[in-house]
């Protein structure tokens, strides 16, 4: 399959132009219209297979078919994964990816960087956030910001994620979810945690493995 096949928004085709992805990587091709149909995915992928571009792509997609975002409104899509540096490369690919969409707004948060700072971007409504589970947690703690309107939301690298000890601020999120939400979890391996966790929040998944 090929991106042109996969009826994405124009501005998307112009960005991926942009940015010489010709031909769709493996992962990309299994994933994407799975993604894009609003199922639930469980990816067995490690970074350099082009993991990211295969859920932000349909994420970015997700985002544009949902009213607006406002002021003071939560995000519409979020992202966790397991270390700063994991969420800035996320961040950049969504970037990349919406860069032709004037309004599209995106919000990293981390640790180790100014909170204060996170919590107007945050406050100023974006669509996408991409985070690290404790920072986002404390956000939330803090009515920074909501999962009220989160309808896509992505676990990247999820055994890494439950290595570091993430696992409560995962379960804290999931469970508070809209009922109404497309989850996809990404693991580069498959240990007995990681199948429960996808048992317990994963709907009917589609599995792809490259
Ligand atoms: P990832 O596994 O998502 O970290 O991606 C690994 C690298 O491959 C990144 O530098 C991407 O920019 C690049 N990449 C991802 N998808 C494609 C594609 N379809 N064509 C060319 N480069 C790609």
């Amino acid at each position: 399959e090929s991106f042109t096949d996969m009826c994405l928004d124009s501005s998307i085709m112009k960005d991926i132009a942009f940015h010489e992805y010709t031909t769709p990587t493996s992962i990309q091709a299994q994933a994407m219209p799975v993604a894009l149909s609003g199922r639930d995915l469980l990816g067995c992928a490690e970074t350099g297979s082009g993991k990211t571009a295969a859920f932000a792509i349909p994420m970015i997609q997700h985002c544009l078919a949902q009213p607006p975002v406002r002021r003071g409104d939560g995000p519409l899509a979020l992202v966790l994964a397991p270390t700063r540096e994991l969420a800035q490369q996320i961040e950049k690919e969504v970037k990349a990816f919406s860069r032709s969409l004037d309004t599209f707004r995106t919000a990293i948060v981390v640790g180790g960087t100014n909170i204060a700072d996170q919590r107007s971007e945050l406050r100023a409504g974006v669509s996408i956030v991409v985070a690290t589970p404790g920072r986002f947690i404390d956000h939330l703690q803090q009515g920074n910001t909501f999962l009220s309107r989160i309808s896509y939301v992505v676990l990247d690298e999820a055994d890494r994620m439950l290595d570091m000890g993430f696992e409560p601020q995962i379960r804290e999120v999931m469970r508070n979810l809209p009922e109404k939400h497309q989850t996809l979890l990404f693991s580069a391996t498959m240990p007995v945690e990681i199948e429960a966790l996808a048992q317990e929040y994963l709907t009917d998944p589609v599995q792809v493995k490259v």
